[in-house]
């Protein structure tokens, strides 16, 4: 049974919500009508393009000495009530599971690493394995009270990475946190080809007794901020919870300090919103599955011909780690295997007809900038390798930069804001960061939220109170 959407009926992408569950469908990266709320099937070709990034994040987190680990789905009640202010703020959200048998017998399921994984790095410590650092990706649950949205906002949170850090000293996790910031930039801007926004969570919103954390934005085409993603300086808060010590050799005690850090296939939400257009997605060359789609145009007395062509090019692609593929289907035309392929926003397209094979070149169609050249033979390998790595990552990075700045309009002041946010952006605001504004600005209209501090500075005026500051904030709609 297949979803009965046509490539001709993708939505625009003004009406994000309807594009994006469109999109998703036709260009079978997952199936959504798996009949739990918050959950979907992930489809081969979308389960490739998220193994692949993280393939890419797992290469980077061992490079920087962070191992991977498996931890059980099954916590233990009493785990996860270690920490007191934790359980209270998380418990409506929580999943229990028991044995059919045993209604007695419970367990809270994974809905974030650390009441599984702190009560064991407490074992770890004491034989003396210190500094810890580990990652794991997998499946966490939470049950959100919020809509949910394929990706967005799920009840299963899929391929989900934790990287979860102990030092003896403050200094140490501080250069940690640095790295791990160092990690996420790499990612998005090498893997995903985007530049998100960063923010300084203010004191008040971090875990009570943590030291702070970044938060990472993106902004989906709706205007929406997007969360995506934290790195965390839990500082010795979760280690007093927990008993994570180690003791000098004069015999004193020390918490340790701690760093953790997420994200997922929220990534995958701004690299498909982001890099996208009217004709479909444009998947970032480094995790998509088929990085050059050949296209033969035959009729049945050529079809010989042209295939053996396709094919030839494909090996040589092949032979110079490319990942290349033709699509040989008889029954659909070349102007519709244009259409599908496109939707699923294969960076490169190669098409073979009767004068690729009489001539010397081959015509070669870009995705993102939707441009046709004719390049001969002998250098189409570089020609695509340069493309894959240089010139379609940079295009879609500088649109990526572009595309925010679009969306960020600066407000002086409140009614500037809601103007800007009706316009579906983002107002850009001077803050002076108490707690008392940005409660204020969330009483503005519901729905309505600030981000952290901006990492940029500029003088002006809070826009609830009115005292001097240089601090900025974004203000808009969230998901
Ligand atoms: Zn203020």
């Amino acid at each position: 049974m297949k979803e009965e959407i046509k490539p001709e009926e993708l939505p625009s992408k003004s009406d994000f919500i309807k594009w994006w569950n469109s999109v998703l469908s036709i260009a079978e990266i997952i199936d959504r009508r798996y009949p739990v709320k918050g959950t979907f099937v992930w489809l081969p070709y979308g389960l490739k393009i998220m193994k692949n990034l993280v393939k890419e994040w797992e290469k980077l987190f061992e490079e920087n000495g962070i191992q991977e680990v498996y931890f059980p789905l099954f916590v233990p009640l009493e785990f996860a009530k270690k920490n007191e202010e934790w359980f209270e703020g998380f418990k409506e959200d929580l999943y229990l599971a028991h044995p059919y048998t045993n209604e007695n017998e419970k367990y809270v399921i994974r809905p974030t690493g650390e009441p599984a994984m702190y009560p064991i790095f407490a074992l770890w410590i004491k034989e003396g394995k210190l500094p810890i650092k580990i990652f794991q990706t997998v499946s966490s649950f939470r049950h959100e009270g919020k809509t949910t949205h394929s990706m967005i906002r799920d009840r299963e949170i899929t391929f989900w990475y934790e990287i979860h850090t102990a030092h003896r000293t403050k200094e140490e996790a501080e250069e940690e946190f640095n790295k791990h910031l160092k990690i996420n930039d790499e990612i998005w801007e090498k893997i995903l080809c985007i530049k998100p926004i960063k923010a300084e969570k203010p004191k008040y919103l971090v875990f009570p007794g943590a030291e702070g954390a970044i938060e990472y934005y993106t902004i989906l085409p709706d205007g929406r901020l997007l969360e995506n993603g934290s790195v965390n300086n839990l500082g010795q808060a979760y280690a007093k919870k927990f008993d994570l010590y180690w003791i000098d050799e004069k015999g004193e005690k020390h918490y340790c300090w701690q760093i953790c850090t997420g994200n997922g296939a929220r990534y995958l939400v701004a690299a498909f919103s982001i890099h996208s257009d009217e004709r479909g997605l444009i998947i970032p060359p480094k995790i998509a599955p088929i990085q050059v789609i050949i296209i033969p145009i035959f009729k049945k007395e050529n079809r010989e011909k042209i295939l053996n062509e396709a094919k030839k090019i494909k090996d040589v692609l092949i032979n110079h780690q490319i990942k290349a593929e033709i699509d040989e289907r008889e029954e659909i035309t070349p102007g519709e295997k244009f259409f599908i392929w496109e939707i699923k926003g294969v960076p490169i397209r190669i098409e073979i007809g009767e004068e690729e094979v009489n001539k010397n070149f081959y015509t070669i169609f870009r995705r993102d900038k939707k441009e046709r050249y004719k390049i001969e033979k002998e250098k189409v390998v570089g020609f695509v390798k340069n493309l894959l790595e240089i010139e379609i990552p940079k295009y879609l990075f500088e649109n990526s930069i572009k595309f925010m700045q679009e969306k960020i309009q600066f407000a002086n002041n409140i009614d500037e804001t809601m103007e800007i946010i009706k316009n579906g952006k983002v107002a850009k605001v001077n803050w002076c960061g108490s707690k008392k504004c940005y409660e204020d600005i969330s009483l503005i209209e519901k729905g309505i939220e600030a981000i952290g501090f901006l990492l940029e500075q500029k003088e002006g005026k809070c826009i609830i109170c009115g005292s001097k500051t240089n601090r900025l904030t974004l203000i808009g709609r969230v998901y």
